[in-house]
């Protein structure tokens, strides 16, 4: 899979993928990212990137043609990839939607400063715009690097084990259950006894009842769009829940 940043900071990228699952996935040629200076698409003595608002106000807007131009350079490559604007306004962004988007085989990400973006570029370029919160960033780039880790994570190979992700938080609309690891006594703290027991199907039923119950203390509201069958809603119901 390929990610096409489009920033004014193309460097910020550089340390953050040197670490961790996405770096490893990088050497495997299972993940691809390329961070464009948009400064090198201006067409300006200058290489401006921003311009004041039309209309009056506080701060800078981001030009709409180095944009375009570095649009129009990548989809030549690659006509089919979809164009991601990061924007506070946009989808917010989910495990659902990460799902959704590591079925692309490419993503193209504008990051957007100051104010944000020209209008136009949104109305005419843009395939998704994309929040990764309701709070607002000084830039897109740190919410692309959450876009990127998340769904990189997602895709086939790049995950050891291949199930783990399919175990993790939010997978099946539940939070994960509590996980522990050697010592098995620390600072008399004990690890719960089950876990010790070697008894898989108890464990199984452990870790299902914990992600349930946490669930329901933390996230009550995840409840109403998990998969649950019925021996979850009975437990659940033995806890409080009642689904309106
Ligand atoms: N004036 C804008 C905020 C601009 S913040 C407004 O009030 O909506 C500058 C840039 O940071 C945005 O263009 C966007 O690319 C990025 N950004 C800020 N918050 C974000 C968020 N929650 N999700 C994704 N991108 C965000």
């Amino acid at each position: 899979m390929l990610f096409d940043i489009i920033t004014i900071f193309p460097h910020f990228f550089d340390s953050c993928l040197k670490d961790g699952v996405v770096q490893r996935a990088i050497e495997a040629d299972i993940l691809k990212v390329r961070a464009f200076n948009l400064r090198d698409f201006t067409v300006d003595r200058h290489r401006t990137t921003d311009d004041r608002p039309f209309g009056g106000g506080e701060g800078m807007v981001m030009k709409p043609e180095p944009i375009y131009k570095a649009l129009n350079v990548l989809k030549e490559e690659s006509p089919e990839a979809r164009v991601i604007l990061m924007s506070p306004r946009g989808r917010l962004f989910d495990q659902a939607l990460a799902g959704e988007l590591a079925q692309f085989q490419r993503l193209i990400l504008i990051c957007g400063r100051y104010e944000g973006v020209d209008e136009r570029i949104r109305e005419h370029c843009v395939d998704l715009e994309l929040s990764v919160g309701n709070y607002v960033l000084s830039g897109g780039e740190i919410a692309a690097l959450v876009v990127i880790d998340a769904v990189s994570r997602l895709i086939g190979g790049v995950l050891g084990g291949e199930s783990s992700a399919e175990k993790d938080s939010f997978s099946d609309g539940l939070l994960e259950f509590p996980q522990y690891t050697r010592p098995r006594v620390f600072n008399d703290w004990e690890v719960p006894e089950l876990l010790l027991s070697g008894d898989h199907a108890k464990i199984a039923k452990w870790r299902r009842e914990q992600s349930l119950g946490l669930t329901y203390e933390k996230r009550p509201e995840l409840l109403d769009s998990a998969q649950l069958n019925k021996k979850d809603i009975e437990y659940l119901r033995s806890l409080g829940w009642r689904k309106d």
